[in-house]
């Protein structure tokens, strides 16, 4: 089969390789829609901490069962399926909290085992057992499905009715905590992003109240004059640049939140902080990574439902083949979310 090798930073092709056996009581999945991820991106440029190459990346997968192992017996030959490629081990300290992102025995689906971007994947018996395979019922074209990888990440924000709410960085991620915090009752939306030509694209999603330009314009300005001279209630870094992480502290009002989304590169990932502003004005600052397998499946049901507008994430779906172009697409600022077809 065809797939994507990553062979170390800045180094992956296309190969033809081996297609995967179906495990014993797992699936094997025909892969017919795979969403180009940020964290894939970074992946490809600087590797990945808990990923030995070479690897076959890419989790935001969507496909059709091609074969089933022994004793399954809720998916058949033919289904549709989502799946969620953080998975659990479902009975480690981590697991019984009900936080199976950070499980000690964690399987992630194009990092710690080959993922999506290829032909076929192999899904193991684990990923059935904790519900990280989800059966598509209804006609949700597939392109749209590997947002649902996406959203689950966003929707345990803790961004709440009547809140003032600042973003920065206008990538499908951003633009997915717009979503969600406006389907919170979030009051209002201020964007901010750097890259013109995307912040233009995102013009699209009526979530966003106010659009800013941070090359152009001063965010703390403008972020005091949209709170009534206080600060937000809460800003979400969703872009992974230390020096905005930094500057986001001083966006939000006393006792606001700072939740720092994106991950910085490996190298690069240690930051200054204004300590007194957290201590003084009791600013609380907190982390967000991945979602449970409860998240997966409340993510792909808005999704499904339409709750979360996919088709207005979805700019680009290219052949696989085509990847260095949607990576290029993303750098650039010239598309939300890519999706890339193994088959085309
Ligand atoms: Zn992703
Ligand atoms: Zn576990």
């Amino acid at each position: 089969m065809k797939a994507i090798v990553f062979k170390g930073p800045k180094d992956f092709e296309m190969q033809e390789i081996p297609m995967p056996l179906c495990p014993e009581e797992g699936i094997l999945v025909k892969v017919e829609a795979v969403g180009l991820c940020g964290s894939d991106i970074r992946t490809f440029d600087v590797g990945h901490g808990k990923l030995i190459p070479p690897q076959v990346i890419g989790h935001e997968v969507a496909g059709v069962i091609e074969s089933t192992g022994e004793n399954i017996s809720d998916f058949s030959v033919g289904d549709k399926v989502a799946v969620n490629p953080i998975i659990p081990c479902g009975h480690c300290d981590y697991c019984k909290m009900g936080f199976g992102n950070h499980c000690q025995e964690l399987e992630f689906l194009g990092t710690t085992i080959p993922g999506g971007y290829a032909q076929y994947v192999a899904i193991p018996k684990v990923a059935l057992a904790n519900d990280c395979v989800i059966k598509i019922t209804n006609n949700l074209p597939m392109e749209q499905v590997p947002l649902a990888e996406t959203t689950a990440s966003v929707i345990c924000m803790g961004v709440g009715k009547g809140d003032t709410v600042l973003i920065f960085g206008a990538g499908p991620i951003g633009c997915l905590h717009a979503v969600i915090a406006k389907a919170r009752g979030a009051k209002k939306v201020i964007m901010s992003e750097i890259n013109e030509s995307r912040l233009d694209l995102v013009r699209r999603f009526t979530s966003i109240d106010v659009f800013v330009d941070s090359s152009q314009q001063d965010v703390h300005e403008i972020v005091l004059a949209e709170s009534n001279n206080l600060g937000v209630d809460a800003a979400i870094v969703a872009c992974p640049v230390g020096l905005v992480q930094e500057q986001a502290i001083d966006m939000v009002r006393k006792r606001g939140r700072v939740c720092f989304f994106g991950g910085l590169p490996i190298n690069n990932c240690h930051i200054n902080l204004n300590s007194n502003r957290i201590h003084y004005d009791e600013i609380a600052i907190y982390g967000a990574f991945a979602y449970a397998p409860k998240d997966f499946i409340e993510a792909f049901h808005l999704i499904s439902e339409g709750k979360v507008p996919a088709a207005e994430f979805v700019t680009h779906i290219l052949p696989l083949k085509d990847i260095a172009e949607g990576i290029d697409i993303i750098k650039k600022g010239l598309g939300i979310k890519v999706v890339l077809k193994p088959w085309d």
